[in-house]
């Protein structure tokens, strides 16, 4: 008899055993559907044998092999193992998280759809099916005759309403898929200067063999033209590409280069806002070796390459990379594996790079190419200044130095851009009569002021509340809102330059879809004069008319407990700075701050990342924190704090037997409460387990993980996170 043992997305690390009926064609890697007790489930089939212990009673059969999807090739299957051997986590879980969504929804009307291109399957079927319909014909034709076969947005709103809904059955039908198509005219890529030649060769030459770079550039330096000059080779030369991004925010910007760089070529998107019919054809694209490169997201780092020869991550430093619940693995992490895996070079891309990047290109380990230059004009960078945001004439938190560099701005009819990464109107509500402040009633935090829409929220658990007009302790009506957010700076720069055109953009303000977009454009085309923001202001985005940044609210972030605040804050400053003066303009940044001689600030004003990332590097080596050290973190929480320490308790003692009986050389600290003591209602604590070497730590785990699973303590849910990426 055949027994087929299937990954199944339940929290158990063990594999379930199947008979598999006469006439099922099933083989490693396919998707199939089997009942656990009575639940249906679809898992992946990761082992074909004769043999099983299940008891011949108890053996159940494989009910139905799904061939909606095709079978995940050896290679997916091994990253997968990988990822639930290394972080911990139950392969059926992994498998589920790679996979696209089975039960995907019909796509959205092609209006949705950006724009949308032949597939191969579509290139085989329809032309036979087309003979008899002229009006089909006639679409298939235009596809055909397109460049690339792609139909873009405006042309497809173009289509009649009989042609778009063909075009909609044919999407079901996967005939065609959502494509990038170049929306504006294709610009000519501007040359390549001397660096970006000098990095894009030496990733070139080490085509087809593992080679990892730090590609290491200023702001404007042009990372994004040496990638797609790699990419363009690696293409030509018969291969897939995989560019990962931090964001989605940042695809549009990055689709239209593409196709501007690789024009012919088709690449498909993959992230988790996609319909989930979208992102499974855009998956069976890359998977059928049809799409020539892949754009997405951490996830996509799982898709099936068959012809995969380049590897790209942009801004490598960024935190999106690590997943922080579910399977809490690191995007950038696992495409490293995976180039090793596959032997293709891997470009780790940032103007901030992560200090583990770093460390591995000072040590030689990884190519490091650098783009000292700006490639876009101003090539000078812009200068800073530093300014207290406590004078006299100050406005809101907003100094007077800064109010008058912005007046000169609006005078000359440039763009200035206020950033500071706290969204609402003010983070707490204090009552100056007695000291009460608005508390979050399910978790240990302040609530944030939101006065546009007369509310007070926690910005941890969503509780919202109206915002409360006396104090529930002592019936003064004067409360008062402490701090700054972004919705008080707009209020206030309102009031103070009643004709300036200001736009706030931060997770509020762009929740409607398109609205990031539409938002972005407005400044392009030049009807904004002020921005005010958060760091979704800071990457990436090109505004050429803006010359000033002004920067409020960076001290609170530079004392923090989290050993990673301060390297987040660096790259997120060098990020922001790097905003102002982009095309012909010469930029000015001005820092409010009461540290002007912090070692963060000065690297800053000298535009030196080098240096004060050697300041944390010796840091954490004194530490043994990352990347000198490896971490893991046991994360408990449940409603009563007995529980929680009780639970932690067992669990250091269980790690410190298990250390012990394999001698393993790892420190595990004593458990502490979270930073956020309480979250939702549930108490929260942590144990850190530390080591120097990678190699204990790995082989500590497993054991520990399973000592973890058989203590009694059921109102407890715990979880483990390997390379944490903070302590939260
Ligand atoms: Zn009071
Ligand atoms: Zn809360």
């Amino acid at each position: 008899m055949t027994i087929a043992r299937v990954a199944l997305p339940v929290a158990a690390h063990t594999a379930f055993d199947y008979w598999v009926p006469a006439g099922l064609e099933v083989g490693c890697g396919q998707m199939v559907r089997v009942h656990l007790g009575r639940r249906a489930l679809a898992g992946v089939v990761v082992a074909i044998g004769e043999a099983t212990e299940v008891a011949g009673d108890k053996l159940q059969p494989v009910r139905e092999v799904i061939a909606a999807l095709p079978p995940l090739p050896p290679d997916v299957l091994a990253m997968a193992e990988f990822v639930a051997r290394y972080y911990q986590e139950p392969l059926g879980l992994v498998l589920a998280q790679m996979l696209p969504p089975l039960s995907a929804a019909l796509p959205r009307s092609p209006v949705a759809v950006a724009a949308v291109a032949l597939t191969a399957e579509g290139r085989a079927a329809l032309p036979l099916r087309v003979a008899r319909a002229p009006r089909a014909r006639a679409l298939l034709e235009r596809l055909q005759a397109t460049d690339g076969a792609t139909l873009g947005a405006d042309a497809i709103a173009a289509l009649t309403p009989r042609a778009r809904a063909l075009l909609r059955a044919w999407l079901t039908h996967g005939w065609v898929a959502p494509a990038i198509a170049d929306p504006m005219p294709a610009l000519p890529l501007p040359p390549l200067n001397a660096d970006q030649q000098t990095a894009a060769a030496a990733v070139v030459a080490a085509l087809s063999s593992f080679a990892p770079f730090l590609l290491q550039g200023v702001t404007g330096s042009g990372k994004t033209e040496v990638y797609l000059a790699a990419a363009a080779a690696a293409i030509a030369a018969g291969g897939q590409v995989l560019l990962l991004v931090p964001e989605i925010n940042l695809t549009p910007q990055l689709a239209q280069r593409i196709a501007a760089a690789l024009p012919g070529r088709r690449t498909v998107l993959l992230h988790s806002r996609l319909a989930g019919g979208e992102r499974r054809r855009a998956w069976a694209a890359a998977a059928a070796g049809d799409a020539d490169l892949v754009l997405g997201t951490r996830l996509a780092v799982f898709t099936p390459l068959p012809r995969l020869a380049l590897i790209v991550v942009d801004e490598e430093q960024d935190a999106s990379f690590k997943q922080q619940d579910g399977v809490r693995y690191h995007g950038r992490d696992v495409a490293i594996w995976r180039a090793r895996q596959r032997g293709v070079p891997i470009v780790l891309g940032s103007a901030t790079p992560s200090l583990e990047t770093l460390a591995q290109a000072q040590r030689g380990r990884y190519g490091w190419l650098k783009l000292p230059r700006r490639a876009v004009l101003p090539a000078v960078l812009p200068a800073l200044r530093f300014e207290p945001g406590r004078d006299p004439g100050a406005v809101e938190g907003l100094g007077t130095a800064l109010l008058a560099a912005i007046e000169a701005r609006l005078a000359r009819g440039e763009q200035a851009l206020i950033f500071i990464n706290r969204r609402g109107y003010s983070p707490s509500l204090l009552c100056s009569a007695c000291g009460w402040q608005a508390g979050c009633p399910r978790c240990s935090a302040r609530l944030v002021v939101h006065r546009n829409d007369r509310e007070l929220r926690c910005h941890h658990c969503g509780h919202a509340e109206r915002l409360t007009r006396a104090c529930p302790d002592c019936g003064n009506v004067d409360l008062m809102p402490l701090g700054h957010g972004t919705q008080r700076l707009e209020g206030a720069l309102a009031a103070r330059f009643p004709d300036a055109r200001i736009v706030r953009i931060d997770r509020d303000s762009t929740q409607r879809k398109g609205a990031f977009v539409a938002m972005r454009e407005s400044v392009h085309a030049g009807e904004v004069d002020i921005l005010v923001g958060t760091q979704m202001l800071a990457k990436g985005h090109d505004f050429p008319r803006l010359t000033l940044v002004g920067v409020l609210g960076a001290d609170n972030a530079l004392y923090s407990a989290d050993f990673r605040a301060t390297e987040r804050l660096a790259a997120l400053l060098f990020q922001v700075a790097g905003r102002a003066g982009r095309a012909l303009l010469p930029g000015e940044v001005i820092v409010q701050t009461d540290f002007p001689a912090h070692p963060l600030y000065r690297a800053l004003a000298a535009h030196d990342y080098d240096s004060f990332a050697a300041t944390l590097l010796a840091e954490r080596r004194l530490t043994g924190l990352p990347p000198f050290g490896h971490l893991a973190l046991l994360a408990a929480e449940a409603r009563d704090r007995g529980d929680v320490d009780a639970f932690l308790a067992a669990a250091r003692a269980a790690a410190d037997a298990v250390a012990l009986a394999a001698a393993l050389a790892v420190d595990v600290y004593p458990p502490v409460p979270a930073g956020l003591a309480r979250r939702a209602g549930l108490e929260r604590g942590q144990v850190l387990v530390q080591s120097a070497a990678r190699g204990p730590l790995q082989r500590f785990l497993p054991a520990w993980r399973e000592a973890l699973e058989r203590l009694p303590g059921r109102r407890v849910r715990w979880a483990l996170d390997v390379d944490p990426a903070g302590f939260s």
